[in-house]
Protein backbone atom coordinates (compact mmCIF):
# COMPACT_ATOMS: atom_id res chain seq x y z
CA UNK A 1 0.00 0.00 0.00
CA UNK A 2 1.24 3.20 -0.81
CA UNK A 3 0.85 6.09 1.08
CA UNK A 4 1.00 9.67 0.25
CA UNK A 5 1.41 11.51 3.72
CA UNK A 6 3.18 11.76 7.21
CA UNK A 7 0.98 13.90 9.38
CA UNK A 8 3.02 14.02 12.60
CA UNK A 9 6.91 15.27 12.58
CA UNK A 10 8.84 17.11 14.93
CA UNK A 11 11.69 19.08 14.03
CA UNK A 12 14.60 20.54 16.30
CA UNK A 13 12.26 23.30 17.35
CA UNK A 14 10.66 20.35 19.65
CA UNK A 15 14.11 20.50 21.84
CA UNK A 16 14.34 16.79 21.50
CA UNK A 17 14.05 16.82 17.91
CA UNK A 18 17.09 16.26 15.57
CA UNK A 19 16.33 17.76 11.92
CA UNK A 20 15.32 20.53 10.36
CA UNK A 21 12.16 21.46 7.86
CA UNK A 22 14.57 21.14 5.09
CA UNK A 23 15.89 18.23 6.19
CA UNK A 24 12.18 16.66 6.79
CA UNK A 25 11.12 17.78 3.42
CA UNK A 26 14.27 16.67 1.72
CA UNK A 27 13.68 12.89 3.12
CA UNK A 28 10.19 13.30 2.39
CA UNK A 29 11.08 14.40 -1.32
CA UNK A 30 13.27 11.06 -1.21
CA UNK A 31 10.28 8.68 -0.25
CA UNK A 32 8.06 10.45 -2.50
CA UNK A 33 5.58 11.61 -0.10
CA UNK A 34 3.22 14.51 -1.23
CA UNK A 35 2.58 15.92 2.31
CA UNK A 36 4.64 16.59 5.28
CA UNK A 37 2.93 17.93 8.48
CA UNK A 38 5.34 19.78 11.06
CA UNK A 39 3.84 18.96 14.41
CA UNK A 40 6.31 20.31 17.31
CA UNK A 41 5.23 19.88 20.53
CA UNK A 42 2.97 22.21 22.61
CA UNK A 43 3.80 25.30 24.95
CA UNK A 44 3.88 23.13 27.98
CA UNK A 45 6.42 20.51 26.79
CA UNK A 46 10.43 20.61 28.60
CA UNK A 47 12.24 22.32 25.70
CA UNK A 48 9.11 23.41 23.44
CA UNK A 49 9.29 26.21 21.06
CA UNK A 50 8.14 29.98 22.18
CA UNK A 51 4.93 30.34 20.66
CA UNK A 52 6.41 32.95 17.97
CA UNK A 53 7.22 29.32 16.21
CA UNK A 54 3.76 29.13 15.57
CA UNK A 55 2.69 32.20 14.61
CA UNK A 56 5.61 32.34 12.06
CA UNK A 57 5.27 29.32 10.23
CA UNK A 58 3.23 31.38 7.93
CA UNK A 59 6.88 31.71 6.34
CA UNK A 60 6.89 28.41 5.35
CA UNK A 61 6.19 27.96 1.54
CA UNK A 62 2.98 25.96 0.70
CA UNK A 63 4.93 23.65 -1.34
CA UNK A 64 8.68 22.31 -1.44
CA UNK A 65 10.14 20.08 -3.77
CA UNK A 66 6.44 19.07 -4.75
CA UNK A 67 6.26 18.20 -1.11
CA UNK A 68 3.09 20.24 0.70
CA UNK A 69 3.49 21.30 4.03
CA UNK A 70 1.41 21.70 7.10
CA UNK A 71 1.89 23.84 9.27
CA UNK A 72 0.72 22.14 12.93
CA UNK A 73 1.34 21.53 16.68
CA UNK A 74 1.49 18.41 18.97
CA UNK A 75 -0.48 19.62 21.61
CA UNK A 76 -1.06 18.20 25.23
CA UNK A 77 -3.87 17.43 26.81
CA UNK A 78 -4.20 19.55 29.64
CA UNK A 79 -7.56 18.75 32.12
CA UNK A 80 -11.03 17.32 31.37
CA UNK A 81 -12.09 20.10 29.80
CA UNK A 82 -11.10 20.16 26.55
CA UNK A 83 -8.19 22.61 27.37
CA UNK A 84 -4.74 22.30 25.58
CA UNK A 85 -1.72 24.17 25.91
CA UNK A 86 -2.06 26.16 22.70
CA UNK A 87 -3.71 30.19 22.88
CA UNK A 88 -6.69 30.12 21.04
CA UNK A 89 -5.43 32.88 19.25
CA UNK A 90 -2.78 31.17 17.75
CA UNK A 91 -4.55 27.73 16.78
CA UNK A 92 -6.19 29.84 13.92
CA UNK A 93 -2.48 30.41 12.47
CA UNK A 94 -2.23 26.41 11.50
CA UNK A 95 -3.75 24.04 9.45
CA UNK A 96 -3.57 20.73 11.77
CA UNK A 97 -3.92 20.30 14.97
CA UNK A 98 -2.60 17.36 17.17
CA UNK A 99 -3.73 16.63 21.01
CA UNK A 100 -1.91 13.92 23.39
CA UNK A 101 -0.69 13.01 26.58
CA UNK A 102 3.00 13.79 27.49
CA UNK A 103 4.43 13.26 30.80
CA UNK A 104 5.62 16.66 32.68
CA UNK A 105 2.92 18.75 30.89
CA UNK A 106 0.68 19.99 33.29
CA UNK A 107 -2.57 16.95 33.21
CA UNK A 108 -3.03 15.66 36.11
CA UNK A 109 -5.52 12.69 35.76
CA UNK A 110 -4.58 9.19 36.99
CA UNK A 111 -7.39 7.00 36.36
CA UNK A 112 -9.22 5.45 33.84
CA UNK A 113 -12.44 7.36 34.03
CA UNK A 114 -9.81 10.85 34.58
CA UNK A 115 -8.33 10.14 31.35
CA UNK A 116 -11.69 8.76 29.31
CA UNK A 117 -13.13 12.02 30.18
CA UNK A 118 -9.81 14.12 28.94
CA UNK A 119 -9.19 12.63 26.01
CA UNK A 120 -13.46 12.92 25.17
CA UNK A 121 -12.93 16.39 25.90
CA UNK A 122 -10.03 16.92 23.51
CA UNK A 123 -11.63 15.12 20.77
CA UNK A 124 -14.47 17.83 21.52
CA UNK A 125 -12.31 20.45 21.42
CA UNK A 126 -13.35 22.03 17.89
CA UNK A 127 -9.34 23.30 16.83
CA UNK A 128 -8.12 19.55 17.82
CA UNK A 129 -8.46 17.06 14.54
CA UNK A 130 -6.47 14.58 15.58
CA UNK A 131 -5.35 12.15 18.85
CA UNK A 132 -2.27 11.22 18.75
CA UNK A 133 -1.01 8.18 20.37
CA UNK A 134 -4.39 7.11 22.14
CA UNK A 135 -2.58 3.81 22.97
CA UNK A 136 0.00 5.25 25.21
CA UNK A 137 -0.40 2.65 28.03
CA UNK A 138 0.85 5.63 30.50
CA UNK A 139 -2.26 6.92 30.46
CA UNK A 140 -5.08 4.23 29.95
CA UNK A 141 -8.79 5.01 28.22
CA UNK A 142 -11.73 3.11 27.61
CA UNK A 143 -11.12 3.48 24.39
CA UNK A 144 -14.66 1.96 22.82
CA UNK A 145 -16.22 5.37 24.33
CA UNK A 146 -13.03 7.39 22.85
CA UNK A 147 -13.05 5.77 19.49
CA UNK A 148 -17.20 6.35 19.57
CA UNK A 149 -16.43 10.00 20.77
CA UNK A 150 -14.10 10.18 17.48
CA UNK A 151 -16.67 8.87 15.20
CA UNK A 152 -19.43 11.56 16.77
CA UNK A 153 -17.26 14.34 15.98
CA UNK A 154 -15.21 13.21 12.84
CA UNK A 155 -12.19 13.12 14.59
CA UNK A 156 -9.55 11.10 13.78
CA UNK A 157 -7.16 8.49 16.07
CA UNK A 158 -3.90 8.08 15.06
CA UNK A 159 -2.21 4.91 15.03
CA UNK A 160 1.62 5.83 15.83
CA UNK A 161 4.95 3.95 14.32
CA UNK A 162 6.95 5.32 17.11
CA UNK A 163 5.05 3.92 19.90
CA UNK A 164 6.32 0.51 19.21
CA UNK A 165 9.57 1.97 20.14
CA UNK A 166 9.56 4.44 22.48
CA UNK A 167 6.22 3.77 24.76
CA UNK A 168 6.68 0.18 25.33
CA UNK A 169 3.77 -1.96 25.98
CA UNK A 170 1.79 0.12 23.68
CA UNK A 171 0.87 -2.84 21.69
CA UNK A 172 -2.36 -3.84 22.82
CA UNK A 173 -3.88 -0.70 22.98
CA UNK A 174 -3.00 0.30 19.84
CA UNK A 175 -4.53 -3.11 18.79
CA UNK A 176 -7.38 -2.06 20.27
CA UNK A 177 -7.97 1.33 18.70
CA UNK A 178 -7.27 -0.39 15.57
CA UNK A 179 -9.96 -2.98 16.07
CA UNK A 180 -12.44 -0.36 17.16
CA UNK A 181 -11.82 1.86 14.99
CA UNK A 182 -12.89 -0.42 12.16
CA UNK A 183 -15.71 -1.52 13.96
CA UNK A 184 -17.18 1.85 14.50
CA UNK A 185 -15.49 3.06 10.97
CA UNK A 186 -13.60 5.87 12.17
CA UNK A 187 -10.70 7.39 10.20
CA UNK A 188 -6.95 7.06 11.52
CA UNK A 189 -3.90 8.40 10.62
CA UNK A 190 -0.83 6.13 10.91
CA UNK A 191 2.07 8.46 11.44
CA UNK A 192 5.65 7.99 12.12
CA UNK A 193 6.28 10.83 14.80
CA UNK A 194 9.44 11.24 13.43
CA UNK A 195 12.17 13.48 15.51
CA UNK A 196 14.56 12.75 13.15
CA UNK A 197 14.26 13.22 9.30
CA UNK A 198 15.28 9.46 8.39
CA UNK A 199 12.34 8.33 10.26
CA UNK A 200 9.99 10.51 8.35
CA UNK A 201 7.61 7.95 6.35
CA UNK A 202 8.60 5.30 8.32
CA UNK A 203 5.12 3.47 9.05
CA UNK A 204 5.14 -0.47 9.07
CA UNK A 205 4.82 -1.23 12.18
CA UNK A 206 1.66 0.71 12.86
CA UNK A 207 0.22 -0.18 9.29
CA UNK A 208 0.56 -3.96 10.00
CA UNK A 209 -1.47 -3.71 12.65
CA UNK A 210 -3.69 -1.79 11.17
CA UNK A 211 -4.46 -4.22 8.07
CA UNK A 212 -4.28 -6.94 10.73
CA UNK A 213 -7.11 -5.27 12.28
CA UNK A 214 -9.05 -5.00 8.94
CA UNK A 215 -8.83 -1.05 8.27
CA UNK A 216 -9.12 -0.19 4.83
CA UNK A 217 -6.83 2.01 3.01
CA UNK A 218 -10.25 4.24 2.72
CA UNK A 219 -10.02 4.52 6.08
CA UNK A 220 -6.64 5.96 6.59
CA UNK A 221 -6.29 9.49 6.57
CA UNK A 222 -2.72 10.25 5.09
CA UNK A 223 -3.00 7.43 2.66
CA UNK A 224 -4.54 9.75 0.00
CA UNK A 225 -3.71 14.36 0.06
CA UNK A 226 -7.13 14.32 -1.31
CA UNK A 227 -8.19 12.85 1.41
CA UNK A 228 -6.28 14.84 4.07
CA UNK A 229 -7.39 18.34 2.05
CA UNK A 230 -11.29 17.09 2.08
CA UNK A 231 -11.33 16.23 5.85
CA UNK A 232 -9.61 19.50 6.93
CA UNK A 233 -11.62 21.81 4.69
CA UNK A 234 -15.04 19.50 6.33
CA UNK A 235 -13.89 21.25 9.69
CA UNK A 236 -13.02 24.71 8.81
CA UNK A 237 -16.69 24.63 7.10
CA UNK A 238 -18.50 22.62 10.23
CA UNK A 239 -16.67 24.59 12.56
CA UNK A 240 -19.26 27.30 13.42
CA UNK A 241 -18.69 27.60 16.62
CA UNK A 242 -15.15 28.29 15.92
CA UNK A 243 -16.80 32.20 14.67
CA UNK A 244 -18.45 32.32 17.98
CA UNK A 245 -15.22 31.19 19.93
ZN1 LIG B 1 3.51 12.76 21.38
ZN1 LIG C 1 5.06 13.55 18.62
Amino acid sequence: MKYEADMHIHTTASGHGYSTVKEIVDCAAQKELKLVAITDHGLNMPGAPHLYHFTNMIQFPRVINDVEILRGVEANILDQQGNIDMPKEVLPYLDIVLAGFHDNTGYEGTTIEENTNAMIAAIKNPYVHIISHPGNPKYPVEVEKVVEAARDYNKVIELNNQSYIARPNSFPHCRQFARLARKHNVLVAINSDSHICYNVGNNDKALTMALQAGISKNQILNFSVNRIHEFLYWHKENAQYLKNA
